[in-house]
């Protein structure tokens, strides 16, 4: 399931919802306003995604 990366709402119909395309990974919204919103504070929510595979902190 594909989720919205602004408001976290899940997106069932990936086809017709707001999609950017981004280090080639697709993310999908909700809505045009998301998907701005997304557009708008790219790499806040890129980093916020990535760092959900990554809790380890190398000094
Ligand atoms: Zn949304």
């Amino acid at each position: 399931m594909d989720r919205d990366s602004v408001c976290g709402m899940e997106i069932k119909d990936t086809a017709n919802s707001e999609a950017v395309v981004y280090k080639n990974k697709s993310y999908y919204f909700c809505s045009l306003l998301c998907k701005i919103t997304f557009l708008q504070s790219l790499e806040k929510y890129v980093r916020k995604d990535y760092s959900d595979g990554h809790k380890h902190h190398h000094h």
